[in-house]
């Protein structure tokens, strides 16, 4: 099923579109917007259904809420967080409010994580985007008419998006587990794994052994990993042990639905740069050489399919901070 680009009341630039993956399992693939969204994925059971994480504000996971609705009357009993990152648990608050027995779930790192990183985050938020809203508005003073309307649209989503990030009521786990939660319901299993560190200290997979579907957060992305908060040298050894789960497909924390090839390549970009950048920094390189140099090297094995997503996510941005993340741990 490929359905219902959707644009729900209040969602702003808050789209989804809806893949069935199994019976019963759907990916909700986030599209571009201005404040990045993530995926959401839908797994329905006999007696309730469990989402796994809940995108950068509330009016985004209400519009899961209501395409949810027309997919099942099953009420969300579990709500899953990844990872500590605002674009994946933002939303969090609206699933005890539709649903009052939700419970929302993730490991006992991620949880400190959001407590100690996450609601300071949220400050940094109100703080930054009056900044850009600013921004903004200096830019459509000097912007050409043919620039104007897309600067207009981008300073009404940032001042909605300030309003909610204003009012959040964030919603942290209620169950917080050590290394792997097994639920175990009459039609499915569900486990929640943690394999080791990568994108965050804490990266959560949740995995269907019957369907062989495997759900990723942002440990394994469409697009260049944002490694920031990332262990760039942990990682690869952590898709590793996920590469030994039985699947056929990933949802993934952003882009569409993939399947192993992708993680073949995924997991050989992170590994190829960690290496290249070793192996530079330990000629005495500065910065921007290695920059210079490891751009030069990976680029024509990953330029192209790492641009799936052109300008919204561009790869040498993307290489650029992981080159300076893991410069940065390694020399
Ligand atoms: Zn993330």
């Amino acid at each position: 099923m490929d359905c219902c680009a959707h644009e729900g009341p209040g969602g702003g630039d808050a789209r989804f579109d809806i893949h069935k993956v199994a019976d019963g399992v759907y990916a909700a693939v986030a599209s571009a917007a201005y404040k990045v969204n993530c995926n959401t994925a839908i797994i329905e059971s006999s007696d309730g259904v469990m989402v796994v994480d809940t995108h950068s504000k509330p009016s985004a996971a209400r519009v899961i809420v209501e395409k949810l609705r027309e997919i099942t009357n099953k009420p969300v009993r579990y709500v899953v967080n990844t990872h500590f990152h605002w674009d994946h648990w933002h939303g969090n608050e609206v699933y005890p409010a539709a649903y009052p027995d939700a419970e929302i779930v993730s490991n006992n790192i991620t949880r400190e994580a959001m407590v100690k990183k996450g609601l300071k985050r949220i400050q940094d938020h109100m703080r930054q985007v009056p900044t850009e809203i600013a921004k903004l508005k200096a830019d459509i003073q000097a912007a050409s008419p043919a620039q104007r309307a897309k600067l207009e649209a981008d300073l009404k989503l940032a001042e909605s998006y300030l309003a909610e990030v204003r009012a959040l009521k964030p919603a942290l786990p209620t169950i917080a587990f050590e290394q792997t939660m097994k639920l175990y319901r009459r039609d499915r299993e569900i486990h929640l794994l943690h394999l080791g560190r990568a994108h965050t200290e804490g990266d959560v997979f949740v995995y269907l052994p019957k369907e062989k579907v495997v759900i990723t957060g942002d440990a394994m992305i469409g697009w260049t990993p944002y490694m920031g908060d990332g262990y760039p040298e942990d990682w690869a050894g952590t898709l590793d042990r996920l590469a030994q789960l039985d699947f056929t497909h990933v949802i993934m924390g952003h882009g569409d639905v993939t399947g192993r090839e992708w993680l073949n390549t995924f997991r050989s970009y992170v590994h190829d740069m960690v290496e290249a950048v070793r192996q530079e920094a330990a000629t005495g390189a500065t910065l921007d050489e290695v920059k210079q140099r490891v751009t030069e090297k990976l680029a024509p094995r990953y330029e192209k399919p790492f641009s799936t997503y052109g300008e919204y996510r561009p790869w040498r941005a993307g290489l650029a901070a992981n080159i300076e993340r893991t410069f940065g741990m390694v020399s």
